[in-house]
């Protein structure tokens, strides 16, 4: 009896046993799996991956910071910031000449880069009406004055319409126009200033090749929220050749420049 009572006790610290070390693998295969497996591919998924894309992108923007202050030294009177943070100084010199049969009046430093570029547009077949070129402040605040009073004519309080208009104008002292070196040139076909331009085929002549002679489209269709402005087509800084090109290769705008 005794002997049987001893073989039972034996089958169950046996059965005991075995049965720690089958749990004891399994939760251990688990915690291995959590571990190794899961967790670790997870953690590399989401934390060393943007890891590396943001250094990559640090380095990418160091580098550009480097060329952009090259350029800058060596081009600092083209290269002029002018926004809403930026106004230009009061006795900033435009250099101006009579363009356009003396209709307006515009750097003299973009003029011979402005007819080479309309020349070798006119000879694939575009041609152009330059809107508008140098504006001084005043003039700028009397554009800004008449728009608020177009939009508070059909209900706008005054508030919102200043805020609307600024949207697209800057304000007097803030705008590239006051350096001579900002053109809105409109498609000869087309001299609607709005969102038509873009898809005249001369518009997009002068955004594909407009860097060659110096100048860049200022105000692109997906950078407003950098440059404060809404999309302007029409609207072309000149900045010089190689910051031109510089530039527009890297989809920059000039606050982007300066960044
Ligand atoms: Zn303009």
């Amino acid at each position: 009896m005794k002997h049987l009572f001893e073989k039972a006790f034996c089958c169950v610290i046996c059965a005991s046993f075995i049965a720690v070390l089958i749990c004891l693998l399994g939760c251990n295969n688990e915690i291995g799996y959590i571990t190794k497996s899961h967790y670790v591919d997870k953690e590399q998924e989401t934390d060393d991956t943007p890891k590396k894309e943001q250094e990559h992108s640090k380095k990418k923007e160091k580098n550009l910071t480097k060329k952009c202050r090259k350029l800058y030294k060596s081009n600092q009177e083209l290269l002029v910031l002018v926004n809403k943070d930026n106004p230009l100084q009061e006795d900033y010199d435009a250099s101006l000449m009579y363009i356009c049969n003396g209709r307006l009046q515009a750097s003299s430093k973009l003029y011979n880069h402005l007819v080479e570029m309309l020349a070798d547009a006119s000879e694939d077949g575009f041609q152009y009406w330059i809107a508008s070129a140098y504006r001084d402040r005043q003039k700028q605040q009397s554009l800004i004055d008449e728009d608020v009073r177009k939009l508070m004519n059909s209900g706008m309080p005054y508030e919102s319409a200043l805020a609307e208009v600024y949207k697209e104008t800057m304000p007097a002292g803030c705008s590239e126009h006051e350096t001579g070196l900002a053109l809105d040139i409109l498609c000869s076909g087309n001299t609607n200033m709005d969102s038509s331009q873009e898809s005249e085929p001369g518009n997009k002549w002068l955004k594909e090749n407009c860097y060659k002679y110096g100048f860049i489209l200022r105000y692109p269709s997906d950078k407003s929220n950098i440059t404060g402005v809404n999309y302007e087509p029409w609207h072309f800084r000149y900045v010089g050749k190689k910051a031109a090109a510089f530039i527009m290769k890297n989809n920059l705008t000039l606050e982007e420049f300066f960044f």
